[in-house]
């Protein structure tokens, strides 16, 4: 609910300074004041909106919803600059890049501490603390000075994980730019639309979503960062003054007028330049010279997606989300063990009090199932270490996503499990929790768009791996006939393998490709040798 300003308004000041939500602002292109209603909330605590009570003109009024469509022709056309292919973009992975994106799903789980000047910072040192990024929180997003503590910790409060999805669409602009320190980018509001998956919330009114997308972009603006780098190679160590992670250099509203004369709010438009940042870490020049770094990886939509959809419900599972994002960009070892995990998706505080304070620890365990499920039904699958992590201390859900689909593979299954000492029914021991926090992740199956998001070896590597590979691949007959030549299981074999049982059926199945490196392990496990 919203109110409005009638074309009597003198322009008196009385009702502004009421307005509990700064709603109420100066015009700058006509002379008189205007509500922004992104801002107002109708006063749903008072009976009389501050801003009514304070008017002797009765200059203002509630603005009723609009009705019907909004005329897209009054907003600037909103050609997608990114997800071009529909799946995936390039994405800016810096170190301040992953740092804003924590400070965004974090907040004030972070360990934030009082610096020098009295404000409130989170330090992240860099290189074993020969350098640091220091992030503060400003007022508004285009403020220069900072927040005092107090403010800033409540400020926190209010933030959302989601505005870490508008970071990632401002990190994958900043990719599009040769020189996205001193080149600002458009964003509309349908661009956010698409990109979130707004388009299709039947359940938000526009204003709503458009109140929620300003909200998200004023937040991700908000961090500033100053940076003290030490030599890493050949580019030399650098120091940055705090400057704006992400620029908000203006923002637009587009208004439509209905038939009673009421301007309803139909979009809006922002320009966001990359901070100084850019220059050290997404600079391509400087980068061929060896002077600076070029830092980035490839963002999948559907992360984008998932985040959007998932947030409420799942905010632990959107949080090792986007770690994954960053950590998969390292490629190589991915082992990871529960503890770290539990921390990155609950944070220290919560898994300090699951060790110590008596019976904590169920809540957080069923929490942390639920929300490795939620990945899982993402399409990240988790490969758990056998020796750490076995089929006894695994979720429930991941022992009976194990059963094949086919009665007769099924059927197999049960057998074979009704042998083993654990089997699939068998309840959990009653040390899993301590078990837990020292079991590993091997790694994820990735879904398809994130397979990009790993490094690629170098292109001699490849062709030099192409060429031993040429015409020696085990087909999926060829592995299960090695396979029951051994006698082992497929359960069995997957434990060999650090893969999982699905993915054996599907190996053998034929229902994808296996790549190279996992080509070779299968060779090597089920010693086959092909000429
Ligand atoms: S209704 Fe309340 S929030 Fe809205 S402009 Fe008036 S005083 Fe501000
Ligand atoms: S108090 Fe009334 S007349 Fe004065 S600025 Fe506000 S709306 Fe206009």
């Amino acid at each position: 609910m919203t109110y409005t300003i009638k074309d009597g308004c003198t322009a008196c000041d009385s009702c502004r300074p009421a307005c509990p939500r700064q709603a109420i602002q100066l015009n700058p292109d006509a002379e008189g004041y205007w509500i922004d209603p992104t801002l107002c909330d109708g006063c749903p605590d008072l009976e009389i909106p501050a801003c009514v009570t304070a008017c002797d003109l009765d200059q203002l009024h509630f603005l009723p919803a609009k009705k019907g469509r909004s005329k897209s022709t009054l907003l600037p056309a909103a050609i997608p600059d990114i997800f071009l292919n529909g799946k995936t973009n390039p994405f800016a992975s810096s170190l301040v890049m992953w740092e804003t994106c924590n400070l965004l799903t974090q907040r004030q789980g972070l360990p934030w501490q009082t610096d020098s000047e009295g404000r409130l910072c989170y330090r992240r040192p860099v290189q074993r603390g020969l350098g640091e990024l220091r992030f503060r929180l400003a007022p508004d997003p285009t403020a220069v000075e900072v927040m005092p503590p107090s403010e800033s910790l409540a400020a926190l409060g209010e933030f959302e994980l989601r505005a870490a999805c508008v970071h990632l669409i401002f990190s994958a602009y900043a990719v599009t730019q040769e020189t996205p320190w001193k080149t600002s980018f458009t964003l509309t509001s349908q661009h956010f639309e698409q990109y979130l998956g707004l388009e299709k919330r039947k359940d938000l009114t526009k204003l709503e979503k458009l109140t929620l997308i300003k909200d998200l972009v004023y937040q991700t603006c908000r961090f500033r960062v100053a940076i003290n780098w030490p030599r890493q190679g050949r580019v030399q160590g650098f120091s940055l003054a705090e400057h704006a992670v992400w620029q908000l250099m203006d923002t637009q509203y587009y208004f439509e007028q209905d038939r009673e004369g009421h301007d309803h709010l139909i979009g809006l438009s922002f320009v966001v330049q990359a901070g100084d940042w850019a220059q050290k870490f997404l600079n391509k020049q400087r980068y061929r010279q060896q002077t600076a770094f070029y830092q980035y990886s490839t963002l999948p939509r559907s992360l984008l997606l998932e985040s959007m959809s998932s947030w409420q419900q799942h905010e632990g599972a959107v949080r090792l989300l986007l770690w994954l994002l960053f950590k998969l960009r390292l490629g190589g070892d991915q082992r990871m063990t529960v503890r770290k995990l539990l921390r990155i998706a609950y944070g220290d505080a919560r898994v300090v009090e699951a060790t110590t304070v008596r019976g904590a620890h169920k809540r957080l365990l069923k929490t942390f199932e639920n929300d490795l499920e939620a990945l899982y039904s993402y399409g990240l699958i988790p490969l758990f270490d056998p020796d750490t992590y076995p089929v006894e201390i695994q979720p429930f859900w991941a022992r009976v996503a194990e059963i094949p689909e086919d009665a007769e593979a099924a059927l197999d299954f049960w057998t074979e499990d009704a042998q083993q000492s654990q089997s699939l029914t068998t309840s959990a021991p009653r040390d899993k929790w301590q078990r837990l926090l020292n079991a590993r992740i091997l790694s994820f199956e990735l879904p398809e768009d994130w397979q990009q998001t790993l490094r690629q070896p170098s292109k001699r590597r490849r062709k030099r791996a192409a060429a031993n590979q040429r015409g020696a691949t085990l087909s999926g007959d060829d592995i299960k006939a090695a396979r029951q030549q051994q006698s082992l299981s497929q359960r069995a074999l997957a434990q060999r393998l650090g893969k999982s049982q699905s993915w054996i059926r599907d190996v053998e199945k034929g229902r994808f490709k296996v790549n190279l490196n996992d080509q070779a392990l299968l060779q090597q496990v089920l010693a086959v040798t092909l000429g």
